[in-house]
């Protein structure tokens, strides 16, 4: 059986899909715990990469090298940059771009010097499948998110986006860092802090990757107060839910 692995950069974001996954096993490798088990019917390996590209791209190779897995997909949050964003949305990537990626003059801004690539693109079969278990989760939130959490983050139909996210080793928490982000990207939808490190590593190997990510803040001043509080009672469920209706329909 081929095995899948699974990433998110904090524990917060995948301690509802570590809970849940039956029999597992930890194996420790670089200083990571890698959680091997099956769930519906696929074999997986669930591990927390850390934040930031280096410790992404690291943990990815160590997927990749050590256990065999045959796609990747990340799950996690990301603040929203783009129009009409809001807090409990999700993004789905059709590509990554490093946005504090700058060789100029001797390459363009933002391309990764000798692969003469900016963006590095998700793989389109992959992503419309968890695209489209997301979507089923999403239509149904209170299903899967408590009215507590649906309260007090206010999430009145929350939608699936798709397009570009942004990484950078930079955790964008000022309305004037993210003003200039939509100058510098203005098809950026999100910004967070691993998803291009995995999508460049996956082109590499040759290996499909799909990244989905939950809104958590609006990256500018206003990042919600409780941030942990809405990963563990909001994206973490989400992740939990759109990964086995995923795993369930087929991955
Ligand atoms: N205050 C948090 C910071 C974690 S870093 C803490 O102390 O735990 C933020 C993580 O969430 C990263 O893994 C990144 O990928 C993602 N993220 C969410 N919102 C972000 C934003 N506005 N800018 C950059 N990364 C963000």
């Amino acid at each position: 059986m081929t095995s899948i692995g699974i990433m998110s950069a904090m524990h917060e974001e995948l301690v509802a899909v570590l809970d849940g996954l039956p029999d597992k096993q930890c194996v420790r490798v670089a200083g990571r715990d890698f959680w091997l088990g099956n769930w519906h019917g696929h074999s997986l390996v669930v591990v927390l990469s850390r934040i930031g590209k280096v410790a992404a791209a690291t943990t990815a190779t160590v997927l990749i090298e050590h256990f065999g897995v045959k796609q990747i997909v990340f799950t996690g949050v990301a603040g929203g940059i783009g129009t009409g964003l809001k807090v409990g949305d999700v993004v789905l990537a059709h590509s990554f771009v490093q946005h504090d990626m700058d060789a100029s003059p001797l390459f363009p801004r933002h391309e990764v010097p000798l692969y003469g690539l900016s963006h590095f693109e998700t793989d389109k079969a992959l992503s419309a499948r968890l695209g489209s278990a997301a979507q089923t989760i999403l239509a149904d939130v209170d299903r899967h998110v408590g009215a507590d959490a649906v309260d007090t983050f206010a999430l009145q139909a929350p939608r699936l986006h798709e397009g570009l996210i942004a990484s950078g080793d930079q955790f964008v928490a000022d309305a004037s860092r993210s003003h200039g982000l939509r100058q510098d990207l203005p098809d950026a939808l999100a910004v967070e802090m691993e998803g291009a490190a995995v999508a460049q590593v996956c082109v590499d190997y040759e290996i499909p990757f799909a990244a989905l990510r939950t809104i958590s803040d609006c990256a500018d001043d206003n990042a919600p107060a409780d941030f942990s509080r809405f990963i563990r009672e909001v994206a973490s469920l989400y992740s939990q839910a759109v990964l086995s209706e995923w795993l369930r329909t087929g991955a």
